[in-house]
C-alpha cells in the first residue's frame, strides 16, 4: 500500500513538473493501463483531459478516484482551464463551413455546416435528412475556395439508406471525379446502438493511426437504434445516458479534429400537444443540448423542403425553402 502511494505521488509530481506529453506520466497509469487506454483511443493527454471519469473507469478498469486524478493532472499538464476571448476568437477563425448548394440554406446557417460543431437535422420520414447527408458527403470534399473543407468523410449508416448512386449523381453535378469522391467516403453500416457507438469511437483511430483527413462525420440516423432498443419508460433513463455518452464522443471528435458532425434525428408524435407543431425530436434535451446547430426539416409547397433553424448560439432563428434535386440542393428561384 505504502509503495503504491509513494509511486503514485511521484508520478503525479513528474507529470506536473515536466511538460512531457504521454499518458504514461499520469498518476496511476502503468504500462498495462496505458495499453488499455490506448486501445480505446486515449492516446494523448488531451483525450484524457476531456474524458469523463466514468469512461476511464470503464475502459481502463481503474477506480473512480484514480480516474479523477488522471483527468486532473492531464488538464494541469496541458494548462487547460480558461481561455481568453481572444484565444477563443482565434480558434473560431479555424472553423470551416460546408456549403449546401442553396444560397438561402447557407445564409440560414451562417454560411454552411460548421466544423468543430454538431449539426442535428430532425424531421419526419421523407423530409430530406438523408438527401442532405449525401449532399454533404460530396460537398465536404470540395476545396475550401469552392465551399468545402477538402477532406474525407465518415458515413455511419444505421438504416441502410446510403446510396452510392446518389453520390455519383451529386458528384457529377459538381463536375467531380465520382470514383474519387466515392473512395473518399468511408461508409459503415451500424447494426445496433453499441455497434454505432463503437464505429464512432473508431473514427479517432482512422484519423490518428491511419492518417485519414476526416473533415465530416455523418450519422444517419443518430437515434433510430436507440429508439428501437429502448422501448418503454422503464429504460428511458438508460437510453438517455447512453445517448449522452455517444454525443460526448461526437463532441470530442468535432472539437479535437475541427471536423463537422452531421446527425439526423426523427420526430415522434407528441400525444399531449394539441396546438402548434405536433412533433418532437427523439432523444429530447440530450441530443438538443449537445448539438450546436439544430434544424427542423419539413416538406413545403410544390415538392420543396423547409429548413428552420432553432436555438443557435449566434444566429437568428429563421427558416428557408429549397428543393432537393438529382444533383443536390437548389434554391427555390434559380
Ligand atoms: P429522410 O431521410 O428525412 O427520411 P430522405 O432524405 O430519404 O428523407 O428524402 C427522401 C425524398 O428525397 C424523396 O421523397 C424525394 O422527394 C427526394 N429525393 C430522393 N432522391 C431524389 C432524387 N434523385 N432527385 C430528387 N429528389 C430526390
Ligand atoms: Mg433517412
Amino acid at each position: 500500500m505504502k509503495i503504491e502511494k509513494q509511486s503514485f505521488s511521484n508520478s503525479l509530481k513528474a507529470s506536473l513538473s515536466t511538460k512531457e506529453k504521454t499518458i504514461k506520466d499520469l498518476p496511476g497509469v502503468g504500462a498495462a493501463t496505458a495499453e488499455k487506454l490506448e486501445a480505446s483511443g486515449y492516446n494523448d493527454m488531451l483525450s484524457i483531459a476531456v474524458g469523463s471519469p466514468g469512461e476511464l473507469v470503464e475502459t481502463a478498469g481503474v477506480s473512480e478516484a484514480v480516474a479523477r486524478k488522471m483527468i486532473q493532472s492531464a488538464r494541469e499538464a496541458l494548462d487547460m482551464g480558461f481561455e481568453s476571448g481572444e484565444e477563443l476568437l482565434k480558434r473560431r477563425a479555424k472553423v470551416e463551413r460546408i456549403e449546401t448548394g442553396s444560397k438561402a440554406f447557407n445564409t440560414l446557417i451562417g454560411g454552411g455546416f460548421e466544423t468543430s460543431a454538431i449539426t442535428e437535422v430532425f424531421g419526419q420520414y421523407g423530409s430530406g435528412k438523408t438527401q442532405i447527408a449525401h449532399m454533404l458527403a460530396v460537398r465536404a470534399q470540395l476545396p475550401k475556395e469552392k465551399g468545402g473543407c477538402g477532406g474525407a468523410v465518415v458515413y455511419i449508416d444505421t438504416e441502410g439508406t446510403f446510396r452510392p448512386e446518389r453520390i455519383i449523381q451529386i458528384a457529377q453535378g459538381l463536375k467531380l471525379d465520382s470514383n474519387k469522391v466515392l473512395k473518399n467516403i468511408k461508409v459503415a453500416r451500424a447494426y445496433n446502438s453499441d455497434h454505432q457507438m463503437l464505429l464512432t469511437e473508431r473514427v479517432d483511430d482512422l484519423i490518428k493511426k491511419k492518417g485519414v483527413n476526416v473533415r465530416l462525420v455523418i450519422i444517419d440516423s443518430l437515434t433510430a437504434h436507440f429508439r428501437a432498443e429502448f422501448i418503454g419508460r422503464g429504460t428511458l433513463a438508460e437510453r438517455q445516458q447512453k445517448l449522452n455518452r455517444h454525443m460526448h464522443v461526437l463532441t470530442k471528435l468535432a472539437d479535437m479534429h475541427n471536423l463537422a458532425v452531421y446527425v439526423t434525428n426523427q420526430v415522434m408524435a407528441k400525444p399531449d400537444q394539441f396546438f402548434g407543431d405536433p412533433t418532437e425530436a427523439i432523444g429530447g434535451h440530450i441530443v438538443a443540448h449537445n448539438s450546436v446547430f439544430r434544424i427542423y426539416l419539413r416538406k413545403g409547397k410544390k415538392g420543396s423542403r423547409v429548413a428552420k433553424l432553432i436555438d443557435s448560439p449566434s444566429l437568428p432563428d429563421g427558416e428557408c425553402g429549397f428543393f432537393v434535386t438529382e444533383t443536390g440542393l437548389k434554391d427555390l428561384k434559380e
